[in-house]
């Protein structure tokens, strides 16, 4: 029988929902979970011994040392002290370096510009001096972005309905940068996971809506082989730099002349990748589990066409938890203004009926 001493331990730093489905989704492993989030009753306590600390708490820490043999993230700004700590004594993946990096909008480009990785124009913004100079080089066509702590088009000012005065005060007067805003065809992103033998597995190139910032739908695969390779060799180009094990996705915009601009990165499992738990053999959350636990990933594949439609700010009503043509996630959080409250995946045979399925459920829902 198997006991708790021969079980892989995992800890996760964040309880949310990708938390949630890292649990749920790797329940055939038979692994143990140690979730630390600072909320009360975060998604993923549901489904896993739960501490709520801080995130750089000694204690909760040194119990996840002391009890895990391998520690991840479910959201990129957990304080990299927190992750250097656990590094010293345990395998923490993605690791430190990494993830500073992606808190960081602009580490994320020096990165990319570095492995010559086309990124949006952009310019450092420190003062509102900075701000007025980048605005005379760039337009007003531009968006004024904190370095940190940004997620859901938060922090983030459309510059052309402001001075720079004003746009400076809004953003709170933080590190920045001013991007020029991209004339995009679409967005797609590329999902792939890092195994520990220094192999990466690829999804298709998703194609992604977003609704004031926030992602709203998901349709994947994104055919085009050409962009399907150019995109892999991006991410493994910054996979090798970062020595990375895991999930990584990166964010592009498709411009109008169909090239790939790099936009940004997660060092994590991420919403664009939610159809995978239904369209793929193994989805983005079984993949991340298996390669920061070392379990072989024989190959990924997928089945057919996915979307996935987020549920933002309220859960509609009249949905159905036991539908046939769709799969509802409701995280059980409480109902606010721009708040993934949970998902909807649909998966067809052929692009049609997914587009027709999609259409049909959007009327009804939102
Ligand atoms: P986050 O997802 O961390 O909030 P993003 O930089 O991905 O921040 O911005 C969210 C969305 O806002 C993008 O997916 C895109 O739809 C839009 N957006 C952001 N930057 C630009 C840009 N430079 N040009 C055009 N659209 C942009
Ligand atoms: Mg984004």
């Amino acid at each position: 029988m198997e006991t708790l001493e021969n079980k892989m331990r995992i800890g996760i730093l964040g309880g949310g929902q990708l938390a949630m489905m890292m649990i749920q989704m790797s329940a055939k492993h038979n692994i143990n979970f140690i979730v630390v989030d600072p909320n009360d009753n975060p998604p993923a306590s549901k489904y896993a011994e739960c501490i709520k600390s801080d995130y750089n708490n000694k204690d909760s820490l040194d119990y996840l040392i002391d009890n895990c043999d391998v520690v991840t993230i479910d959201f990129e700004n957990v304080p990299s002290e927190a992750l250097k700590y656990l590094e010293n004594k345990i395998s923490v993946y993605p690791g430190s370096y990494a993830v500073e990096i992606c808190q960081d909008r602009l580490k994320e480009k020096d990165i990319f510009n570095k492995n010559n990785i086309p990124t949006t124009e952009y310019h450092i913004v420190n003062s509102e001096e900075d701000l007025s100079l980048a605005i005379d080089n760039l337009g007003t066509d531009s968006i004024l972005k904190s370095r940190k702590l940004g997620y859901d088009g938060k922090n983030q000012i459309l510059i052309n309905k402001h001075s720079s005065k004003e746009a400076w005060s809004l953003s709170g007067k933080v590190e920045a940068i001013l991007e020029k805003k991209v004339d995009f065809k679409t967005e797609v992103s590329i999902i792939g996971v890092c195994t520990k033998s220094s192999k990466t597995f690829f999804y298709p190139l998703v194609e992604n809506f977003h609704k004031d910032g926030i992602l709203n739908l998901s349709i994947a695969p994104y055919e085009n082989s050409e962009l399907q390779k150019l995109a892999e060799s991006y991410h493994n180009k910054i996979t090798k730099e970062l020595n990375y094990t895991g999930v990584l996705v990166i964010e592009f915009f498709l411009d109008k002349l169909g090239n790939l601009i790099a936009n940004e990165m997660a060092p994590r499992v991420h919403n664009s990748g939610h159809w995978t738990n239904e369209g793929a053999n193994i989805s983005q959350f079984e993949a991340h589990v298996m390669a920061i636990a070392d379990i072989n990933i024989k190959n990924i594949s997928i089945h057919g066409n996915s979307a996935m439609l987020n549920i933002i700010s309220a859960m509609p009503e009249d949905i159905n938890e036991n539908s046939n043509s769709y799969k509802l996630y409701d995280y059980g959080k409480s109902e606010r203004l721009n708040r993934k409250l949970g998902h909807i995946t649909v998966n067809n045979n052929n692009k049609k009926d997914l587009i027709e399925n999609i259409n049909r459920i959007s009327k009804s829902f939102f």
